[in-house]
């Protein structure tokens, strides 16, 4: 679909932590080549972020850190904002959930849901906090976990075993709010029934998969929410912080996150109109049935966005006669992983972008996550390939380029763009790639194939090079003046190509591009006219400056260091990997033994004979406390003993268990004992 307006969103991250590279690689990197692309091939382009800032977790964060849930979403939008504006993100406007002007978007649908009976209401029974007087959302229901015996599993989860658990699995469940037992209580909530829109959305998808061809694996999470039939979802939830309900009977309740937050990318349409002074305009957008919008997002999100937000759409467009546009298409990468591995705030594996771009710049970033986008499976980010392509690629191929060419047109040609006479024949094939080149590289953007669109447009520039090295302009400036003024004229018009191609990609490698060239930012639709010779002869040139700067070992060694530490002592045997399971523990049983009798084993200055009586049993139990206990001094106390260890012979004598002691300091041995008076035999867990 060709048009020559597109609506642009990218998924709201979740203010409830710092983005980190991998997000960046997910839906924001692609979303925003796309946007520059499209802004250069002259369409009319609307480009829409901002921060998802309702949900349990924020609630959880706020109570853990004692601050509102209002406070912990004002730091992380302000955080991502400006993350999202050192990375050189062009959204036309970064909004937030947590405005009015949401609230009432949101709002506004739910009630013609309401009004137009699309909704049902079901009655459940929840766990209610009688104390607190509040329902309790599963993460907030804690309790003994049924499979492994943790008492810390929530309602949601049992981190300990990692078992998926409802809230009425726990065993003795309890408040997180108040501590108090939790008691059951009918809620009411209403849902919205996706199931009934199954077969259109299927329908829909397919028509824009034929239209705009869908990636194959968000066709293919598609498939399998379809084969498993789509479920009624309930839409509000028993919670405070939210958007409010504005019906009877709701009043303490608020919007599911996910039906707030996927309407977020029409507030924030509405809150740039509002910014524009034109509070009108995001109609156009919206309601233009020749608009394309299509919607970048990472894969976890593909049920939102393909499923979810249209059978809305479609619910509300089925009432109204101002429609919606869809989706046309939602292009959703795989996951980009670090240095091997995940992502993982906990472990500190990864780093946030704000860290990242305090060290460097944005455009080696950006140039190195375009190279490794995780468009059709999982890619890493590692420190060496950041370097590899920086110094490698942005700077041997591109930035010397532009530097050989501008530092010779300045020593050699007064500092202007040199005459052009009759073209040779390498200069007529170099022509004829320059041309190809915007096309060739803009279907691949067109198809969201930005890797193989940055690939096409390198090749270009070591094309230039190698132009540039044939044509040996040091050698024709003595024997052929002219024939070196073409060479240098067309070199100095590949920089502009080059600028203009790479913008998208790296805009502000771009932008120092094009001041060398003593050129205006490109506008317009300066992509399809990328490939012509723009330049007129006798135009002054800029100053040649080094547009991009090596990045040397150490700097990047140092970065690396740390996760490389990490890494090695993880390898290693960890204590994570002894654990041993409750049933392990289980297996030994200890208990309660009283000292009958002690004295010391003849020629053994270590050991100490016991006699010990458990549960109606007695047993000999010999000891290396020696030097740590006098024989005196155990007579009558109790102790612990390992009483299934298999019987042992220790200087012919046998042992029938162990006795628990703790290493004290100087190599001394401090028996365990009981703190208070214990019965004998009684088992010890
Ligand atoms: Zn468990």
């Amino acid at each position: 679909m060709d048009s020559a307006r597109i609506l642009i969103s990218a998924a709201l991250p979740y203010a409830n932590g710092p983005i980190h590279l991998g997000h960046l690689a997910g839906a924001y990197l692609p979303s925003d080549m796309y946007a520059r692309y499209q802004r250069l091939k002259g369409r009319d382009v609307l480009f829409v972020c901002g921060s998802d800032e309702h949900g349990v977790p924020i609630t959880i964060s706020a109570d853990r850190e004692g601050i509102t849930p209002q406070q912990v979403v004002d730091r992380y939008h302000a955080q991502n904002h400006e993350a999202f504006r050192a990375f050189d993100m062009s959204f036309d406007t970064y909004s937030r959930t947590s405005l009015p002007l949401h609230h009432e978007t949101a709002r506004s649908f739910l009630v013609d849901f309401h009004e137009r009976g699309i909704l049902t209401e079901k009655t459940e029974r929840h766990f209610y906090d009688e104390k607190a007087e509040m329902f309790l959302p599963d993460r907030y229901v804690e309790g003994t976990c049924p499979v492994c015996s943790s008492e810390n599993a929530r309602g949601d989860q049992c981190e300990q075993c990692g078992s998926y658990l409802n809230p009425s699995d726990l065993i003795n469940p309890r408040s997180k709010i108040s501590g108090g037992k939790p008691v059951f209580r009918e809620t009411a909530h209403l849902y919205f029934p996706l199931g009934k829109y199954q077969k259109r959305l299927e329908e829909y998808i397919a028509e824009r998969d034929k239209r705009d061809g869908w990636k194959e694996n968000v066709l293919s999470y598609c498939r399998s929410w379809f084969q498993e039939g789509l479920q009624d979802r309930a839409v509000t939830r028993d919670l405070d912080w939210g958007v409010r309900i504005p019906l009877k009977g709701y009043e303490k309740k608020v919007l599911y996150v996910w039906f707030d937050a996927v309407l977020g990318y029409v507030s924030a349409s509405k809150d740039w109109a509002q910014q524009q002074g034109k509070p009108h305009s995001w109609k156009h957008f919206w309601h233009d049935p020749s608009t394309k919008y299509v919607a970048f997002i990472g894969k976890d999100n593909v049920v939102f966005h393909c499923i979810v937000f249209p059978a809305m759409l479609m619910a509300w467009n089925d009432g109204h006669r101002e429609q919606f546009v869809l989706p046309e298409n939602v292009p959703a990468n795989e996951f980009l992983n670090f240095e091997g591995q995940k992502f993982s705030k906990s472990r500190g594996w990864g780093i946030d972008v704000q860290d990242f771009l305090e060290r460097f710049p944005a455009d080696p970033l950006r140039y190195y996550l375009a190279t490794a986008l995780p468009e059709y499976r999982d890619s890493d980010f590692y420190w060496k390939d950041f370097q590899a392509r920086n110094n490698n690629e942005l700077l041997a191929i591109l930035g010397n380029y532009v530097h050989r060419t501008l530092t010779f047109a300045h020593a050699r040609c007064g500092g202007v763009v040199p005459p052009r006479s009759a073209l040779n024949e390498h200069d007529r094939a170099l022509l004829e790639e320059v041309r190809k080149a915007p096309v060739t590289a803009g279907r691949y953007f067109e198809e969201y194939r930005f890797r193989d669109g940055l690939l096409e447009i390198m090749n270009l520039a070591r094309r230039a090079n190698k132009y540039f090295n044939d044509s040996e302009p040091w050698k024709s400036i003595e024997a052929d003046p002219e024939r070196c003024m073409t060479t240098i004229n067309l070199s100095l018009q590949l920089i502009r190509t080059l600028a203009i191609l790479i913008s998208p990609v790296c805009p502000s490698t771009s932008g120092r591009m094009m001041a060398m060239l003593n050129l205006e930012a490109p506008g317009g639709n300066a992509w399809d006219h990328a490939g012509e010779l723009k330049l007129q002869e006798q135009h002054t040139l800029g100053t040649p400056t080094p547009i991009v700067s090596r990045i040397e070992d150490d700097v990047i060694e140092k970065e690396r260091e740390p996760f490389a530490v990490k890494e090695a002592a993880e390898a290693s045997p960890q204590p994570e990997d002894s654990h041993i399971s409750i049933d392990d523990f289980k297996k030994i049983d200890l208990r309660v033994a009283r000292v009958i009798a002690c004295e010391k084993v003849e020629d053994a200055k270590k050991l100490l004979k016991l006699l010990v009586r458990l549960d109606g049993e007695e047993r000999q139990v010999v000891a290396g406390i020696a030097e740590s206990y006098d024989p005196t001094d155990l007579v009558g106390k109790s102790v612990v003993l390992v009483a299934n260890l298999k019987p042992a012979k220790i200087r012919g004598l046998v042992s029938q268990g162990m006795i628990l002691a703790a290493a004290a300091d100087g190599g001394r041995l401090v028996l365990v004992m009981p703190e208070s008076e214990t019965d004998p035999g009684a088992s010890v867990r």
